[in-house]
């Protein structure tokens, strides 16, 4: 399956000409006709890009705009109308990352799409490269040998212990609930639901914590009522 594109467009005729264009090019296209279904599925569905139109019902695009920044670097494109010049400007200082006027060629859309996932593909690979090993005090997950090491001890995990361990070390001090680590760790096709992610983290913290109890955990711990996150250097924490 290619990459997942988010059309936000409540005018569903430019709604469909975008979808089949990308559809048409092997990307997976997924609808929102208003702003807050927009952002329930930038949410639920992280797409890997998002097309985004000012004007709709409910929340503007701007704020639709807004909203996602908050949480996600999913590049987003605005579609904008052509005679508002500023609608530009204010879409690229909320954190679009490029707009497109309308009426706009499906070709010139697509070819946009296609430069924004390109680079958005080579950043996310410089940083995985650029981070060899992570971790908190003692702890050290080494990214490069696939191990993890507490106090020069190396420490056996499953290879999803592991991924768990990893992907919220990525993300240090950001809280994920369990739907979205089910997503990110275990897949989209995994048969499973939120205990299989509280199962997970508490071998993990028997295996790397000194007190493997939720509320004694040093490296992961449990933000109630939300999910899981590591420990941040700071201590600082985002719910978001
Ligand atoms: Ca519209």
């Amino acid at each position: 399956m290619g990459p997942k594109i988010l059309v936000v467009e409540d005018e569903k005729s430019i709604a469909e000409i975008i979808q089949f264009n990308l559809e048409r090019e092997g990307y997976s296209v997924m609808l929102a006709f208003n702003g807050q279904d927009a952002l329930d599925v930038a949410i639920r569905d992280m797409p890997d890009l998002i097309i985004l139109d000012v004007m709709l019902p409910k929340l503007d695009g701007f704020q639709v705009c807004k909203e996602i920044r908050r949480t996600s670097n999913t590049p987003i494109l605005m579609l904008t109308a052509k005679e508002a010049e500023s609608d530009k400007v204010k879409g690229l200082t909320l954190g679009a990352d490029d707009y497109i006027t309308k009426p706009f060629s499906p070709r010139e859309l697509v070819a946009r799409v296609k430069a924004h996932l390109r680079r958005n593909n080579i950043i996310a690979t410089q940083v995985a490269a650029e981070v060899s090993s992570l971790g908190y005090a003692d702890l050290i997950i080494d990214l490069v040998k696939y191990e993890v090491r507490k106090a020069s001890i190396s420490i056996e995990l499953t290879v999803r212990e592991f991924e768990l361990l990893k992907y919220l070390a990525l993300h240090p001090g950001r809280v994920f609930d369990r739907e979205h680590l089910l997503k990110e760790v275990w897949g989209y096709d995994y048969f499973g639901d939120g205990r299989t992610v509280d199962v997970t983290v508490r071998r993990l913290r028997e295996k790397i914590e000194d007190d493997p109890s939720a509320g004694n955990a040093k490296y992961v711990l449990t933000r109630r009522g939300v999910g899981y996150y590591f420990r941040s250097p700071d201590g600082a924490v985002d719910v978001s």
